[in-house]
């Protein structure tokens, strides 16, 4: 088994500006901006399970990403 972070996506407050997942994440292009549906997306694939983008999103009380276990 291994962790990885995941949006919530009705939780998510990325249409009012909100970046702090992707600024905060140490690998490159693992946390993506979603046009269409306005929100963080995770690409799985690049995901460390590190959860600082988990301890960011929750600090500012968005609280709109979780770690998975796959
Ligand atoms: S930090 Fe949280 S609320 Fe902000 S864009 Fe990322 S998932 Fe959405
Ligand atoms: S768990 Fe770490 S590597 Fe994965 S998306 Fe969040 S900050 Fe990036």
């Amino acid at each position: 088994m291994y962790a990885v972070a995941e949006v919530i996506d009705d939780s998510c407050v990325a249409h009012k500006g909100c970046r702090l997942c992707i600024m905060y994440c140490p690998e490159a292009d693992t946390i993506l901006f979603d046009k269409e549906k306005k929100v963080a997306v995770v690409v799985e694939q690049r995901c460390k399970g590190c959860e600082l983008c988990v301890v960011v999103c929750s600090a500012a009380k968005h609280n709109a990403i979780v770690l998975v276990h796959r």
